[in-house]
């Protein structure tokens, strides 16, 4: 307990610096990987996070009928690149995995700059810049390019190679469940479909496997388990094959976006009062960044899965700057310059936070209704008079009283009472060490 209390004391102040830096190297380490939603850099992903946390890396076979969707094809991508009318290289995908429309045909062939022209995908507004595109289900290729790279080059005849292969594989995800005392379940879920893209897809693995690693120090109340998944497709697949988890899943967040230098943002479950919800409410609003916590829009990351109608789960997103607001947003900009290591810390302390808050969120009784329990009676009256008694004052202990009625949970009597919640917490421990509260 000493642990939520310190923790959402603390979470202006604590600074964790070591894990920042780990998080922020494990970040550097998987940058380089070629990720897409199947294929060998998802599995490269997942082993070199199996290294620091114990995930089971699992694989769904192509053309798993899952809801409404199949399986896709495993893409794997060996090599790729342009050259231009002299023989040299103008793109050259071994420097930047990004230069390839992700699940690209294969193709090797020589054509004109005009026919090449449609092939290739640039940020004319930010002309340094090259654009991270995806055809998953387009059977198409294409090129990514700085806009002021393509400025330089001349007409006449380019030379086309892309060695990648489609064919039946598998999709692969990594999950991890740290057991805690109850089958409750709350599900952390990142993606790893990205290529060469730090705050999307990186920063969440990362402060997953800090946050997975965290909790298997110190396993509490709840049951958590850790999906690292490819986007979308991913999601739908776990869901689809896990119906008997998930009925148990109680609380959630997708981490995204969650190492940029924008604020934390929370975007509530499309459920909007779940206890996540109220959870980040209240963190949010103690740290002074209420505005920051958005309304359920069914656009974004996996909870667009894991809220559809049909699942309904109460998961929220937490993240820095929300999905496609920078202009870095899939773009080459996004690299490890654009994450830092107090961003991923300070997310990896709101997720903790929430955590810690939703096992200390109990739901009392109280046994003794008939007027106010005598508390100097069991040493809970401080001597001075109406006082503080150690990390709680009286009035907390009076609200704990005068609320819990077996339908009131902690977290609603800090909100009703402006009683910071570890104070009401305390309180409600020391009333139940005293016998006059129960949990119910
Ligand atoms: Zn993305």
């Amino acid at each position: 307990m000493l642990g939520v209390l310190g923790t959402i004391q603390n979470f202006r102040l604590v600074i964790m610096s070591e894990e920042g830096k780990q998080m922020h190297a494990l970040a550097e380490e998987l940058f380089p990987i070629c990720r897409s939603i199947t294929g060998e850099g998802v599995r490269g992903t997942l082993h070199r996070v199996a290294c620091e946390i114990p995930i089971v890396i699992h694989d769904v076979p192509s053309g798993t009928k899952v809801h409404d969707w199949v399986v896709p094809d495993e893409w794997n991508i060996r090599d790729a690149w342009i050259r231009g009318p002299n023989g040299q290289k103008v793109v050259d995908f071994k420097k930047c995995n990004l230069h390839v429309v992700g699940y690209s045909s294969p193709i090797s062939s020589m054509m004109d700059l005009s026919e090449l022209r449609h092939h290739l995908y640039s940020l004319p507004e930010n002309p340094d810049w090259v654009p991270y595109r995806t055809g998953y289900y387009n059977h198409s290729w294409g090129f990514c390019v700085a806009q002021r790279e393509i400025d330089l080059w001349e007409d006449g005849i380019y030379q086309v190679f892309i060695d990648a292969e489609l064919s039946a594989g598998f999709l692969t995800y990594g999950e991890l469940v740290v057991s805690g005392q109850t089958c409750e379940e709350f599900l952390i879920s990142c993606h790893v479909c990205h290529p060469s893209l730090a705050n999307d897809n990186l920063s969440g693995i990362v402060v997953a496997v800090a946050l997975a690693r965290h909790l298997l120090a110190r396993p509490g109340r709840l049951t958590v388990r850790f999906l690292f998944i490819p986007g979308t497709i991913g999601s739908i697949t776990w869901l689809a094959l896990h119906g008997d988890v998930v009925p148990r899943i109680k609380h959630g967040l997708v981490l995204t976006c969650v190492g940029d230098r924008g604020g934390a943002t929370y975007k509530r479950s499309r459920r909007s009062t779940a206890t996540i919800d109220r959870v980040m409410n209240y963190i949010f609003q103690e740290v002074g960044l209420i505005e920051r916590v958005l309304d359920f829009v069914p656009y974004g990351y996996d909870e667009r899965q894991y809220c559809s109608l049909g699942y309904n789960l109460p998961i929220g997103v937490l993240s820095r700057s929300t999905h496609g607001s920078f202009p870095e947003y899939h773009t080459s900009a996004d690299n490890m310059g654009f994450i830092t290591e107090d961003a991923l810390s300070d997310t990896l302390n709101k997720a903790i936070c929430a955590i810690e808050m939703i096992e200390a969120n109990c739901i009392y009784k109280n046994l003794k209704p008939m007027g106010e329990p005598m508390l100097g009676k069991v040493g809970l009256y401080d001597k001075g008079g109406g006082g503080r008694s150690g990390q709680f004052g009286e009035l907390a202990m009076l609200w704990v009283l005068s609320l819990s009625d077996g339908t009131v949970d902690l977290l609603s009597i800090a909100e009703r009472s402006k009683i910071p919640f570890p104070e009401i917490v305390g309180a409600s421990l020391a009333l139940e060490q005293a016998g006059i509260i129960r949990r119910s």
